[in-house]
């Protein structure tokens, strides 16, 4: 019941925050604040298993609206609804419903199925996007469509490391593609590991507040607070390609730590951070006997060091349109990699996937 209309017309009468405040007797209206506050995250706030929409503005009404506002930038003790946090409810619903309509049916059928034929510089449209997304921890491009010198770049990587080729190609030929069959499959993603674990969302979000920024903040990604349709495929074949390098270097497993997390899992950690909606994940390697923390330090600047280096991701977020890693005085005993830094046309829903079918469904 995603309906603004109560709060809309309480706030044009002019009447919204002797309305909707602390110790009102207006239940009717009290109940629509209520409804749609839990419709936007916050119901663990309120308590929604235990009292619903009782129509009492109460301690629990008191810390979702304060946890609304908050979230927009907005400082109150959240014993009335403001106009100006009126306003931000109105908008806020109004880029949800939005956001809600029914999916473009594209993403499975969008997703191109790699034939025999060869792929190679010049090349363009949907299955050079594909490969490059595939290719992501191979050096890494642009998801551009665009075979040029840095798909070339990725395809050389595959071969030479994975494939153990002497003289790499950069051509995409079915001996190449059957070895990255072979790769995708060698790396499966469990994705329950990715999922969020607010309890409410079902695992990846619900969509919300798509154009929606922090407030006082400039219009990037870093303060975008969409809640993006699963996790990016850029990051995710980047882990894959981890997983082999990390094999590689060390002498430990590289687990997944942490995947998607959506606004109601930040408002029950008191989190601001949108990373984690769709474009990062977080990764470790598991200690081994008798190694502590700073042992695990080491190894995390280590491996850094080699997804700089075979992967081209960039420590920190200076350069666009280029994977990212936070560096260590962020995450010092652990890895995370986000793709926050490219363009919108790079973080299309089309890229982000929901379960291992989305991300691998095609055949070569
Ligand atoms: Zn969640
Ligand atoms: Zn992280």
């Amino acid at each position: 019941m995603l309906d603004a209309s109560v709060i809309k017309k309480l706030k044009k009468s002019g009447m919204v925050e002797t309305v909707l405040a602390k110790g009102s007797q207006k239940k009717h209206e009290i109940k629509a604040l209520q409804h749609l506050l839990h419709e936007l995250g916050f119901g663990s706030q309120l308590q929604w298993e235990a009292y619903g929409a009782d129509g009492d503005y109460g301690g629990c009404t008191t810390r979702a609206v304060q946890a609304f506002a908050r979230q927009k930038g907005i400082e109150t003790n959240g014993t009335k609804v403001t106009p100006k946090i009126a306003d931000a409810l109105i908008k806020t619903a109004e880029a949800l419903k939005q956001a809600q309509e029914p999916p473009s049916q594209d993403k499975l059928t969008n997703q191109v199925k790699l034939g025999a034929a060869t792929l190679e510089k010049g090349d363009k449209g949907p299955e050079v996007v594909e490969l490059q997304i595939r290719l992501a921890g191979f050096r890494g491009t642009v998801w551009d469509g665009d075979y040029g010198p840095g798909t070339e770049l990725q395809v050389r990587t595959f071969q030479r490391d994975v494939m153990g080729m002497e003289e790499p190609t950069g051509i995409t030929d079915t001996r190449t593609l059957k070895a990255l069959k072979r790769f995708t499959k060698k790396y499966p993603l469990n994705f329950n590991k990715l999922k969020c674990s607010c309890g409410e969302c079902g695992g990846f979000g619900q969509g919300r507040f798509a154009n929606e920024y922090r407030e006082g903040e400039p219009k990037i990604e870093a303060y975008h607070n969409r809640e993006y349709p699963g996790i990016h495929k850029a990051i995710l074949h980047s882990l894959r390609a981890a997983w082999f390098y990390g094999e590689q270097t060390e002498e430990t497993p590289f687990l997944i730590t942490c995947g998607y997390r959506c606004w109601i899992n930040n408002n029950q950690r008191g989190r601001r951070s949108t990373n984690h909606m769709g474009k990062a994940l977080d990764c470790d390697f598991k200690l081994k006997p008798g190694e502590e923390k700073r042992d695990d330090m080491n190894r995390c600047d280590r491996f850094r060091g080699v997804l700089v280096e075979k992967g081209n991701f960039q420590i920190g977020w200076r350069a666009s349109n280029r994977k990212a890693l936070e560096p260590s005085r962020i995450a010092p005993t652990w890895i995370h990699m986000d793709v926050r830094q490219f363009s919108r046309r790079y973080l299309d829903d089309r890229f982000f996937v929901k379960s291992a079918m989305e991300l691998d469904a095609f055949e070569f």
